[in-house]
């Protein structure tokens, strides 16, 4: 059948394709260690989980209003409010079925052939592929570990045509684990004044998997361009609830009621019971964000040292989120190939940085959100891998 030029556009996610190959090889009898897919290992908070089971048990097995349940909408407002001392109406937070919705959504609204969209690069790929769908010309910023992986307000700036319509911001960053400090942010901000027409998608999925100290600065804190910034948030990495499907947005008042008419025409609302786990997620205790986060920061420390102490590969310090970009070009291997005959022949499934965009050559994704013995076998494997197999 043939479809719209639009299906042949669209892209995917390679660490689903891994992960479904490190599954079918664990399948064979193989032993994988899976250091590829962005999940915590931790399962969901139990407080969190009765509340999901409470909520069923209470009948709460209906639709909900399209934007999300008002306790919910307050919630993420007072969270909001909590850390990071911005006051926003409930009225404002649409609760989708994932963060990725939120970029599907800001991608669609803005992106038509004639646009051009900045987005990271290496960056998540549902960006690019989700510009190309629609048939905006994808510009890529380049994130460069010179710059300590942080996003760049004066090369973001200097790529920006009369065509730009919408720039897209992740910090803390997919792939790298690059945290873009308060100056590059502000100075974005000051570069955005002269264009009132471009809209701000910032992803901060990983705002609270930051470390070393590393500040992480929303881009709801600038009241100057409050009017055009969407806000991609949720409860996947923050409460380890990836496969509950809960996302939030904050959009500007002129945006906020097209997101609504899509929520309505495309999934009419999130599951009803995970919505109030997300209620309890973000209205009860916080400390497991906490734990989460410190032994994120364990494993992050293992990962470098062990990383750095492999043949050509140097790994900088990531920052935050949970993932390691080593650069391993001194190994003489191109990243894919290196990623691909890992997962067949080493038994550890990693994502090649090409796969998050042209300027990820030389690099693999290491995700830590896995148990300290399965990072250090996972790195004595490549040790012994790279010993004996050459590119
Ligand atoms: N944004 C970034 C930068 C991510 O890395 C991810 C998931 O890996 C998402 C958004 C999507 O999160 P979700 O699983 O809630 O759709």
């Amino acid at each position: 059948m043939r479809t719209i030029a639009a299906f042949d556009r669209i892209g995917e996610e390679n660490a689903f394709a891994v992960l479904a190959r490190a599954g079918a090889l664990a399948a064979e009898g193989r032993d994988i260690i899976n250091l590829g897919i962005g999940q915590p290992d931790f399962e969901t908070p139990a407080h969190i989980v009765e509340a999901a089971v409470k909520a069923l048990r209470d009948g709460y097995h209906g639709y909900t209003p399209a934007t999300g349940i008002l306790p919910l909408r307050v919630a993420v407002a007072a969270d909001i409010q909590r850390r990071l001392s911005v006051e926003i109406s409930p009225e404002r937070v649409l609760v989708v079925p994932g963060g990725k919705v939120t970029m599907f959504a800001a991608i669609l609204m803005f992106g038509a052939p004639g646009v051009d969209i900045l987005y990271p690069d290496p960056g998540f790929p549902i960006y690019r592929s989700m510009i190309e769908f629609t048939g905006a010309r994808p510009v890529p910023v380049p994130i460069r570990e010179e710059n300590g992986f942080a996003f760049s307000a004066e090369e973001a700036l200097s790529l920006m045509t009369p065509a730009t319509r919408l720039v897209i911001l992740n910090s803390p960053a997919n792939p790298t684990g690059g945290v873009t400090p308060r100056a590059e942010i502000e100075a974005l901000v000051a570069g955005l004044a002269a264009r009132p027409d471009i809209a701000v998608l910032s992803d901060e999925i990983y705002g609270q998997l930051t470390y070393d100290g590393a500040e992480h600065v929303s881009l709801l804190e600038f009241p100057e361009i409050r009017d055009r910034v969407i806000l991609l948030d949720g409860a996947s990495k923050t409460y380890a609830m990836t496969g509950w499907r809960l996302g939030w947005s904050v959009w500007p008042d002129g945006l906020y009621d097209k997101a609504r008419k899509l929520a309505v025409n495309a999934w009419s609302c999130v599951n009803a019971a995970t919505q109030w786990a997300g209620v309890a997620a973000l209205n009860g205790p916080q400390d497991c964000v906490a734990e989460m986060a410190a032994a994120f920061d364990n494993r992050r420390r293992i990962v470098v040292d062990r990383l750095n102490a492999l043949p050509g590969i140097a790994c900088a310090k990531p920052k935050g989120a949970f993932y390691a970009f080593p650069n391993i070009s001194a190994t003489g291997w191109a990243a894919k190939d290196l990623a691909a005959a890992l997962l067949e022949k080493g038994g550890v499934a990693t994502i090649g940085g090409p796969d998050f965009g042209v300027c990820g050559e030389g690099y693999i994704r290491v995700s830590y959100a896995a148990s300290r013995k399965d990072i250090e076998r996972a790195i004595t494997r490549i040790d012994n891998f790279l010993g004996r197999n050459s590119p």
